[in-house]
């Protein structure tokens, strides 16, 4: 087997998770690129078994008839479904640090992201697709521990991980997961569908995961203790409770809580063509920290933080909404309007424009 020098010019590498690695020529005038060469070692021989390895752990299921090893991934739908499909990075620096975030947490996030958009339309997610970029002196142990977490969380919402693509990068961990699911024939719960006069809910408590966060930005903390700040570091998407409330026609629109509520919120509003009021004392805010000394976090964490992966939505006052579905608390905070502006009602009864400031990631500090 020759062995093909891994920066030759004019070549990439291409790798759909499985041990074989093509070095392709650049397409030209005579048609397709072809393989101009082939060798089993392009990449260092742990990636390489993690690959297998992974392969091993993945669990088959009738819904993935073939998944990792093939070209393509053959999924199957049940039938009147409608597939979901969604797509999300997570990249080194933007969406976590390795100094912050244990491998296990970066990768339970990265699947967590699209579980939760899965969620938001009330589907049921099917397979996942993950793409990873990876800096040379990424040691093996960070990649299985990523794995460790991506995979414990594809179990525990059976969701398959039927294939991807790796490739080196510069210096950072680059991850970008798609996680398809299905949900029963135009049943998709859209951003679309808020009336005015509809309720606004939303599930959880909001912004846990932005002030656990600004513990590491501020300094004030090196590292957190990741089981106590679970919204930062192993947040759960509501697919359940997606699904119950697409089950029973609860909700007229939603969406979940990954930019911050207020961008959400906004979201919503635009794709519906309406605005909104909003309580500010009904926001239910996350308490964060030890158990001995939890604390409320602030008003701004919980209207523009980021990454809760809670659900907001929105349903008809002619529709009664419990308190906990699936064990979840659902806590109505506003009103849809036909006046298409967000105003947040203060406790003395004054009203102010709720801007759209959701998290920016990293790149704020
Ligand atoms: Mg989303």
């Amino acid at each position: 087997m020759t062995k093909v020098p891994r920066a030759a010019p004019k070549t990439d590498v291409i790798l759909n998770f499985i041990s074989d690695v093509f070095i392709w020529n650049e397409p030209t005038n005579f048609g397709p690129r072809r393989p101009i060469a082939y060798h089993g070692f392009a990449l260092p021989l742990p990636e390489k078994a993690l690959i297998s390895g992974v392969r091993r752990r993945v669990q088959p299921k009738p819904a993935v008839p073939s998944g990792i090893g093939d070209d393509c991934a053959v999924l199957r739908i049940p039938e009147n479904h409608e597939m979901l499909v969604t797509t999300d990075f997570s990249l080194e620096g933007i969406h976590f640090r390795r100094d912050w975030h244990p491998a296990e947490s970066v990768g339970h996030r990265c699947l967590a992201r699209g579980l939760s958009d899965i969620a938001a339309m009330g589907g049921n997610p099917v397979a996942a697709f993950l793409s990873l970029a990876l800096p040379p002196k990424l040691s093996q142990r960070w990649l299985d521990r990523f794995f460790d977490g991506l995979l414990k969380l594809a179990a525990e919402f059976n969701v398959t991980l039927a294939g991807g693509d790796t490739s080196q990068s510069p210096t950072a961990v680059l991850a970008d997961i798609v996680v398809v699911g299905s949900v029963p024939k135009g049943n998709a719960v859209l951003r679309s569908g808020a009336r005015p006069g509809d309720r606004i809910y939303v599930s959880g408590a909001l912004g846990g995961s932005a002030a656990a966060l600004d513990l590491l930005y501020s300094k004030r903390r090196k590292t957190l203790n990741t089981g106590l700040y679970p919204s930062l570091f192993f947040p759960t998407p509501q697919v359940k409770l997606g699904k119950i409330l697409r089950q029973q026609s609860l909700a007229t629109s939603m969406i979940d809580t990954s930019d911050g509520f207020s961008t959400d919120l906004a979201h919503i509003c635009e794709e519906s063509g309406v605005g909104a009021r909003v309580a500010e004392s009904s926001v239910p805010r996350a308490k964060i920290g030890p158990a001995a000394r939890l604390r409320l976090v602030d008003l701004r964490f919980a209207l523009h933080g980021g990454e809760d992966y809670q659900l907001l939505f929105t349903a008809s006052s002619r529709q009664t909404v419990p308190p906990k579905i699936a064990g979840v608390d659902i806590t109505e905070i506003g009103v849809i309007t036909k006046r298409r502006d967000i105003l947040l009602t203060h406790a003395n009864l004054s009203q102010s424009k709720l801007k759209p400031l959701g998290w920016e990631h990293f790149g704020k500090y």
